[in-house]
């Protein structure tokens, strides 16, 4: 029996947006008027989700696959009662989406052995340094840092990972912050846990310093200390202004005072789209100015754009698409329409600088050509995907 879903429908391929197990009642449905044996389907996430459905009797057994992309060792370790070890899908649809017309090679957002990187070959504990200074010091706590560090903890190494904030998790942690994007966390609580488990040392609070790691001296020193917001590609004049803030500032809780907020869209990327909702859902009046085509470019791919459309368009959202913005200033932005000649202005209490993240490569500079194995991974090389970040933080971990 095959099925035949659209995005109009029902969703395929749902995201973090959809509930987990979305479908079991059709399959429970379908079972019902059948005699032959019916499998469940549809964001079916761990094994405590599969045993549900067939517990319910809704279905004789369930398909996983997203879930088993992100750790194919989910049953072993589920059946062995070591289900808080499985590397959580996150329901990102990113890494995973092959079907497209390119073609390109399966991949995965949290699971870096998808992309064929060399298997982590744990070195005896006997062998393992124990109580020698580390040799493998981390700066930074996103999943670039995590995964580095977990990776050279296993192959033996005596890590020990430093973090400025209070929690680990960088960007990811944020991005969890947004609506509806609570599951981002997991892969970051996933990675703590692996860390505290193989005895990484974890400093959090700690801004480290080029003086601190040259006294330190320790063997390898990995660089994964993120990204900032930019102020835009080429700077938008007036990006400094009071009323002016950036993605991460609204997702660690800061806002303006005021009802009218336009979003600066350059990115198209779930982290600003999550923001506009966000602050829509507060009730303000929420206006997106993009230079391309449509609003939220990043969601197609993800099947993520018609229920964040629905979501948006049913608190008032308004998308303001092939539209430039020439400048801000005290209480509006100046914007001018692509393709028509003339300037126009939109209120605005509170400007939200949508703009390309920057690496934040200064510590890594610094310490160029000052210690003699000196490494980075992640959005300190290039802000991207959770994906890229975590890849590199595998192979960066191999290396250290
Ligand atoms: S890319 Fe995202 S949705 Fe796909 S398997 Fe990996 S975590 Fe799950």
């Amino acid at each position: 029996m095959g099925s035949i879903f659209s995005t109009h429908m029902f969703p395929f391929h749902a995201s973090m947006h959809a509930p987990p197990a979305y479908a079991a009642h059709l399959a429970a449905t379908i079972k019902a008027a059948l005699t032959i044996p019916v499998f469940a389907a549809g964001r079916i996430m761990n094994a405590a989700q599969a045993e549900h459905i067939l517990e319910q009797e809704q279905a004789d057994g369930v398909e996983m696959i997203r879930a088993l992309i992100a750790d194919p060792t989910l049953p072993r370790l589920s059946q062995e009662g070591r289900a808080g070890e499985v590397r959580p899908c996150i329901a990102c649809n990113q890494g995973c989406q092959v079907r497209g017309v390119m073609n390109v090679p399966l991949g995965c957002n949290v699971n870096p052995d998808v992309a064929a990187t060399q298997p982590i070959i744990p070195i005896p504990q006997w062998l393992s340094p124990a109580g020698a200074a580390p040799s493998l010091v981390v700066v930074g706590g996103g999943p670039a840092g995590m995964e580095a560090a977990r990776t050279a903890a296993l192959r033996g190494r005596r890590v020990a990972l430093y973090e400025r904030e209070q929690t680990l998790g960088g960007t990811v942690a944020l991005a969890a912050k947004g609506p509806g994007r609570g599951e981002l966390q997991l892969i970051s609580d996933y990675l703590q846990a692996q860390l505290e488990k193989i005895g990484v040392e974890i400093h959090l609070g700690v801004e480290v310093t080029p003086k601190m790691l040259l006294a330190q001296r320790p063997a390898t020193v990995l660089i994964a200390t993120g990204a900032y917001t930019g102020s835009g590609l080429l700077p938008i004049p007036g990006h400094d202004l009071a009323h002016v803030v950036d993605v991460r500032r609204i997702l660690r809780g800061e806002r303006c005072e005021g009802a009218r907020v336009v979003v600066i869209d350059e990115t198209g990327s779930h982290g600003l789209l999550s923001v506009a909702e966000l602050l829509a859902a507060e009730g303000r009046g929420v206006e997106i100015v993009t230079e391309d085509w449509y609003v939220g470019h990043d969601l197609v791919a993800t099947h993520d754009i018609v229920p964040w459309m629905q979501r948006v368009l049913a608190h008032g959202v308004t998308m303001t698409p092939h539209t430039s913005v020439v400048r801000i200033e005290p209480g509006q932005v100046i914007v001018s329409d692509r393709f028509i000649a003339g300037e126009r202005a939109l209120p605005a209490d509170m400007v939200v600088l949508g703009t390309y993240e920057r690496p934040e490569q200064g510590l890594y500079y610094a310490l160029k050509g000052h210690l003699p194995r000196l490494f980075r991974a992640g959005d300190c090389v290039a802000p991207r995907h959770i994906e890229q970040a975590i890849l590199e933080g595998r192979q960066a971990g191999m290396q250290a």
